[in-house]
């Protein structure tokens, strides 16, 4: 029996990363390659190297590659797949008057309308001089994708969210298809749907097997997701980084724009999600990363600080608490800093217990545990209180890495998260 291997690649920030693993999930090889533009000629020669970084032996045996990009980060490209602008990354804000425009024609509260979103991007390139010659218009993965595979104008659901494909009925909605820009959508299937195997150029070039199937990917948050190998309702990661993010699965679709609350498919299940602003930010604004360590190894996380503080960097909340003039809580200050970080770690920690406890109230499945990711993640004091907080089992991811969930993702399929949904369950 001639052993399989599969390649995830995630396309980050700041550079690109792949993982090859075998059918049990277990690391074969590992490769990076950075950027310091951010071009699509920049991002073909990183997705060249990393595939080149491969050994030999292990690429041989590749039957599949999947790929995360950035979310929202997007490319007009011409009928030969060509770039006809510079990409508009994930962050970029200039579709400003687009998304208002959107905002005449959407359902109120749709993930569309924001200047960042995919959708606003496509209609600011509608207004520049190229757009004429404009046959495509794709994600970061889908067009590092259609490089391999050779059939541009194919996204995934995760990708296309934000340019409006509804994954509930697996179309594009009507108000869409009123608009110019339909001919440029792309076909958008399941993620790990196989698109088909790569062109029989790339397979020559890159020393690739003439069969391995390229499959549709995902955004690098879905990707890390899938790495935590969360894979039932009512399981959950917090990434604890720069700011608080949430996501528990759930059989019920959970939506609520008002405190930026939305949701993916995964499957049969949904992915739902919210972010706030609290997290680690406030905590680096005081202490260092190694202080950090030492004095969390002080705070008996059992007992209570006594201090009541809504950790934020600056005014404005959205979730769990909706409300853009929302003060930061952070006096009195204690003199001694290891009661002050107590008192901060307690008040982050609070914040997630009421983010996850808003998502059930609105329809989500009960919490049964939680996965963590991100710098907080290693900090035994703050785990144990967020354990009492949460009232559920909670524990550092083993794995985070975009790249490994892509991985996964090449080897399962459509079959993301290797779970089954019984009909009982669904019917509940
Ligand atoms: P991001 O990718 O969002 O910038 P990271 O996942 O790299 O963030 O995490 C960085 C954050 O983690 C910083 O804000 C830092 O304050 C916090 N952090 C680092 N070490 C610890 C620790 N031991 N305990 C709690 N928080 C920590």
């Amino acid at each position: 029996l001639t052993p399989h291997a599969f390649l995830g690649i995630d396309f980050g920030t700041s550079g690109a990363r792949a993982i090859a693993i075998n059918s049990n999930g277990d690391t074969l090889a590992e490769a990076r390659s950075g950027y310091t533009d951010q071009t699509a000629v920049a991002w073909r020669a990183a997705l060249f190297d990393l595939i080149g970084q491969i050994p030999a032996d292990i690429r041989r045996l590749l039957s599949a590659i999947a790929i995360n990009g950035t979310s929202t980060t997007a490319l007009l490209c011409d009928a030969e797949n060509r770039p006809l602008y510079p990409p508009l990354l994930y962050n970029d804000a200039r579709a400003q008057d687009e998304a208002k425009q959107l905002a005449q024609i959407t359902p109120p509260g749709h993930p569309v309308l924001s200047a960042s979103s995919s959708l606003a991007k496509l209609l600011w390139f509608q207004k520049q001089p190229e757009f004429p010659c404009a046959r495509f218009f794709l994600h970061q993965a889908d067009w590092l994708a259609s490089l391999l595979h050779g059939r541009p104008g194919i996204s995934d659901y995760h990708n296309s969210l934000k340019l409006g494909f509804d994954p509930e009925t697996l179309r594009y909605p009507e108000w869409l298809l009123q608009l110019e820009v339909v001919p440029l959508l792309p076909r958008v299937l399941a993620p790990g749907t196989a698109i088909g195997p790569v062109t029989a150029e790339i397979a020559a070039h890159l020393s690739l097997p003439r069969n391995c199937l390229i499959r549709a990917g995902t955004t690098d948050s879905i990707a890390a997701f899938i790495a935590s190998g969360a894979c039932r309702p009512g399981q959950a990661v917090t990434s604890l980084g720069s700011t608080l993010v949430l996501k528990l699965l759930s059989r019920k679709r959970v939506d609520a724009a008002q405190y930026g609350i939305y949701s993916h498919r995964i499957g049969n299940l949904w992915l739902a999600g919210g972010a706030s602003n609290s997290g680690g930010a406030v905590l680096r604004s005081f202490f260092s990363d190694p202080r950090l360590k030492v004095l969390s190894s002080r705070i008996p996380p059992e007992t209570d600080s006594g201090l009541d503080y809504y950790p934020l960097p600056c005014p404005g909340e959205r979730f769990p608490i909706n409300d853009p003039e929302f003060e930061p809580r952070l006096t009195p200050r204690p003199q001694e800093d290891a009661l002050f970080l107590h008192g901060l770690l307690e008040g982050i920690a609070r914040i997630e217990a009421q983010g996850y406890r808003l998502l059930q109230e609105l329809g989500a499945d009960p919490l049964e545990s939680v996965l963590t990711a991100g710098g907080g993640a290693d900090n035994p004091a703050w785990t144990s209180m967020r354990t009492r907080f949460l009232g559920v089992p909670v524990q550092p991811s083993s794995q985070v890495e975009a790249a490994f969930g892509s991985a996964l993702l090449a080897a399962r399929g459509e079959n993301l998260l290797c779970y089954e949904q019984s009909q009982a369950e669904r019917k509940n």
